[in-house]
């Protein structure tokens, strides 16, 4: 497979009666900017979404008037400059297709195959259990036999489907039609069988990525975390949980940004310099290749502003990339989460945000991943378990490993017998608890339900209190202002030895409200259990985030001082923001440490095992070379 860590994604959704579509781009000389922008990979369309074939197909819609072989062009042009092409179509929307055959379409429970909002990309889906399965074959068929390096499958979504097909199937199999959950699983096991054919179909010879809810190993290729953080969509808080996620399942990992400023299809929407190279930094933070995606103009294809921008944001990384490509992310902290939590949910938000503030580098493992490297791991919430994630966690356990238990996540502690400093007493009958914290006179709310329970032998940091009211409507009130009642003789954390428990769903809680003694809680509790940590300083502000990278020659240290301003509800970076000089201490005993971004040499204290260093004003991102 060709080897790439810059790559540009495409877009290309065109709406009909657009006359000279593409009449002015020409593809030698969009090769040659490519690769003028130090361009190794592209993503290109050969079908988009809209239902267009912009290659010679003998099944789909070839866009009306187009008589060139764009598709064709592109990869020759690109191929004469050792740039790689994966092939872009869209499996789960084909609008042209659906409007002619909409026997193809998946329906909702009128029969009705307009499904959402025609304003909504997504206001009609193909179905997989129709024969548009069959039309999407030949197509991948007809792509393949183009020599390309690489299938990107878009918008492959498992939502229920009420057509007759899939009916039938749901009712041989006996899935309840009337169960939503169960109908979305039957989804999720027709897709699965689905990605095992396009496998097969596609060989492994070439990148395969099938965007969808799930990706995993052996089928996909490869990790492409689709996110654009300044759009409403993903947001600022998606990039860090996904691609932790991401991370320990894949050795090939690309983190998929945007020009956009908003989201995809905002066409004269471009993201400043600054704002891309944020998206860089995490990147590089994170151990992942880079990919920024751009939506072709129908006439003019890509604009130079665009262009530029790219060009700028991979000249920025290369002078990196001696000393971080491929590398392997260091951390000694995993949280535990359900597969089906891939995407981002809440608690995992909060708990990486929470982390990321705490200079703590985690990993994100699903119940059935490898944690037995790590020093503590964190149960967040009641987890979908197996005999295997109990044999591992107890043979962690008996290795000396660490274990926090979070809110829910307490039921695991019981289940597997890990109760060692509490006792459990019952749910909490409150929906509005709150937290004692140091020497504080305010109870601290916890926002979210908690588990009552009882210290038992372990050390207490925090006492429970509970609420005055519940908020409930008695005819004459509604009890909205619910203050804080009696402390009480039961805890919202309690460690004891190798064992934390926080009764309280506390990354829910600080991804709905950011209370700083909330984080500050559970960064007690992992001060007690691990008090050694790969990353150290006093000085950070909790913008900052850091992570250490490593290859087979070299170790890094990153640090990234930018982060975005809040305008209207949105994260927007504008330019890099500062970090004053900070003293910096790493685990390891480093005798040289090099300033990558000013090419400087800096001066080390080496002790017990660790190595001090002081990073001078920062702007923006700075990377540390540390050699033994
Ligand atoms: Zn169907």
């Amino acid at each position: 497979m060709k080897k790439y860590t810059r790559g540009v994604h495409f877009d290309f959704h065109t709406m009909p009666n657009i006359d000279g579509l593409l009449s002015d781009f020409n593809a030698e000389e969009f090769a040659e900017t490519l690769k003028n922008a130090h361009t190794q990979f592209i993503n290109f369309p050969a079908r988009c979404n809209i239902g267009f074939s912009y290659y010679n197909t003998s099944i789909g819609f070839k866009y009306e008037g187009l008589e060139r072989d764009i598709l064709r062009e592109v990869l020759d042009a690109c191929h004469k400059r050792d740039i790689g092409v994966a092939v872009y179509i869209n499996g789960g929307l084909n609008h042209e297709l659906a409007y002619h055959k909409p026997e193809f379409c998946r329906q909702n429970e009128k029969g009705e195959v307009i499904i959402n909002d025609v304003t909504d990309n997504f206001f009609r889906m193909m179905c997989w259990n129709t024969d548009y399965k069959k039309h999407f074959f030949t197509e991948l068929e007809e792509i393949l036999s183009y020599g390309v390096d690489g299938i990107f499958i878009d918008c492959v979504q498992a939502k229920p489907c009420y057509c007759p097909n899939c009916m039938k199937k749901m009712q041989e199999l006996g899935v309840d039609i009337t169960n939503e959950q169960a109908m979305t699983d039957y989804q999720q096991n027709l897709i699965l069988e689905l990605y095992k054919e396009i496998k097969k179909f596609v060989g492994n010879d070439i990148y395969l990525y099938i965007n969808s809810n799930i990706s995993i190993p052996g089928i996909h290729t490869h990790a492409e975390v689709e996110c654009l953080p300044s759009s409403k969509l993903w947001g600022a808080d998606y990039f860090y949980p996904a691609s932790s996620f991401a991370r320990p399942r894949f050795n090939k990992r690309v983190y998929m940004t945007g020009r956009f400023q908003d989201c995809w299809g905002d066409f004269g929407g471009v993201k400043t310099l600054s704002s891309l190279e944020n998206d860089l930094y995490d990147a590089l933070l994170s151990g992942f290749d880079f990919t920024v995606a751009d939506h072709l103009h129908p006439k003019k294809g890509l604009f130079k502003e665009v262009s530029d921008k790219i060009k700028a944001v991979f000249e920025e990384k290369i002078k990196y990339e001696p000393y971080t490509l491929n590398a392997e992310y260091i951390c000694d902290i995993a949280i535990i989460a359900d597969e089906e939590d891939f995407g981002a949910p809440d608690y995992l938000k909060g708990a990486s945000r929470m982390l990321c503030e705490l200079k703590l580098p985690f990993d994100i493992i699903t119940p059935n991943g490898d944690f037995k490297n790590k020093k503590l791991i964190i149960i967040p919430k009641n987890l979908s378990v197996s005999d295997t994630f109990k044999a591992n966690l107890l043979e962690f356990y008996k290795n000396g490993g660490k274990i926090i238990f979070i809110g829910n996540g307490i039921d695991i502690a019981k289940k597997y017998d890990l109760l060692n400093g509490v006792t459990l007493i019952a749910d909490d009958e409150f929906d509005n608890s709150y937290f004692t914290f140091e020497n504080s006179d305010i109870p601290f709310s916890s926002y979210c339900p908690a588990k009552i329970i009882k210290n038992n032998g372990g050390e207490e940091l925090s006492k429970y209190v509970k609420g005055m009211f519940n908020f409930i409507y008695d005819g004459r009130h509604s009890y909205f202002y619910r203050p804080q009642g009696e402390v009480t003789e039961y805890s919202t954390c309690v460690v004891k030895d190798n064992l934390a428990f926080i009764c309280f769903d506390a990354f829910n809680a600080y991804a709905s409200n950011f209370l700083r003694e909330n984080k500050l809680l559970i960064k007690k509790a992992i001060d007690k259990l691990l008090p050694e940590k790969l990353i150290e300083s006093e000085d950070l502000p909790s913008t900052a985030i850091v992570s250490l990278t490593k290859t087979d020659k070299h170790t890094v240290l990153h640090l990234k001082a930018t982060y975005p301003s809040i305008r209207n509800g949105r994260g927007i970076i504008e330019e890099h923001n500062f970090i004053k000089r900070a003293t910096i201490t790493v685990k390891g005993e480093y005798k040289k440490v090099y300033s990558i971004t000013d090419n400087k040499e800096i001066s080390t204290t080496v002790n017990n095992g660790k190595t001090t260093f002081v990073a001078e004003d920062i702007l923006g991102y700075n990377a540390y070379l540390l050699s033994k």
